[in-house]
């Protein structure tokens, strides 16, 4: 029997009574939307999807796991491009400069096309299953894979819509123009102290030229699978490209002392591509001081985290679409017999 002790398994999960101390306990913009959007979804996603790797833990705390790992399409379509730039930016820009519009082009549209192929395999095979972090798209869990050739379309179609737009802007003739030097490839994902809270984010491409650090994120268009989209009622928030450019901008200056950085966003789609400016959104500092210290009130003075401090949303449109509903329902019937 897999779970000899299942009260015991069930109560741990719930009421999580390992420490979360907090120079452990981070915020992100994601983190924050969640939190605001819903308490439980968030209670789901940052505490019981721990230990949700091993694929012998609790059903409950695997399935959060599996849900926090799937994607919605849109968000797959727009992490596949700003990957796919960076890999062809990267085999391109040790090159002289007369090799490298080749060498963009096949590293770009390799990466998209085995990211591609990858996402239909894991879906055929359903290696999601037994590994979450493999390739699945929300639209097609559980097996509901009939609607992966109309995906497949918009993601050719996206694909080919950005790299065309790419390929015809000045704007990214002078990126290919640069030395390795002036890009930072790793900087994918990076954490910032704000007092005393960690900050992720993840500024998308980023580069130094002229005397600017530069960031360009990528965005996949509104048109591209709307019945795919995340509810969007959270109360007051900015929009997340500018609350990444705040984050930048403090970044650039407190770790390099440097001008504001340049942010603009590229938004694509089955229909085209183009380009924009982002402004950083006021208040960023306030966000953080407020939204942290808000989700940390929630963890007990003894460093846990428990199920019932962390209510439902009594907004029926919150959970249109929520990422964690199968998880929620489970929750639910977990708590009929329990509670
Ligand atoms: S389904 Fe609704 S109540 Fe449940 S976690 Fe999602 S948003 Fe919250």
């Amino acid at each position: 029997m897999p779970f000899p002790d299942f009260e015991k398994e069930l109560l741990s999960a719930a009421q999580f009574d390992g420490s979360v101390p907090a120079d452990r306990f981070s915020w992100s913009f994601s983190r924050e939307r969640l939190f605001r959007r819903c308490r439980r979804a968030f209670f789901i996603g940052s505490f019981l999807s721990q230990g949700g790797w091993d694929p012998l833990v609790h059903p409950l705390i695997r399935s959060a796991y599996m849900e926090k790992h799937t994607l919605p399409f849109r968000l797959w379509l727009t992490r596949t491009v700003q990957s796919g730039i960076a890999a062809g930016l990267k085999k391109a820009v040790v090159l002289p400069p007369d090799s490298r519009r080749k060498a963009f082009s096949s590293g770009c549209l390799r990466f998209l096309s085995k990211n591609l192929f990858d996402l239909e395999f894991s879906l055929e095979h359903g290696e999601y299953l037994s590994d979450p972090k493999r390739p699945c798209v929300r639209e097609c869990l559980d097996g509901q894979t009939a609607r992966f050739p109309e995906l497949r379309r918009q993601a050719l179609d996206s694909f080919s819509a950005a790299y065309a737009a790419l390929m015809k802007a000045p704007w990214f003739h002078d990126i290919l123009r640069l030395d390795v030097m002036h890009f930072r490839f790793d900087d994918e994902l990076i954490s910032i102290l704000f007092e005393q809270w960690p900050v992720w984010f993840s500024p998308g491409l980023v580069f130094f030229s002229g005397k600017q650090f530069n960031m360009i994120l990528c965005s996949a268009s509104e048109t591209v699978c709307p019945s795919g989209e995340e509810p969007g009622t959270e109360d007051d928030l900015p929009d997340p490209a500018g609350v990444t450019a705040a984050l930048f901008e403090m970044h650039i200056r407190s770790k390099w002392q440097r001008e504001p950085p340049l942010a603009r966003l590229f938004r694509f789609g089955p229909d085209g591509a183009d380009v924009e400016e982002i402004r950083p959104a006021p208040g960023i500092r306030t966000l953080i001081r407020n939204g942290a210290g808000e989700m940390f009130s929630l963890i007990r003075p003894d460093g846990s985290a428990r199920f019932g401090d962390f209510p439902k949303t009594t907004d029926p449109i919150r959970c249109a679409g929520c990422q964690y509903a199968d998880t929620c329902r489970l929750l639910d019937q977990w708590a009929d017999r329990h509670c």
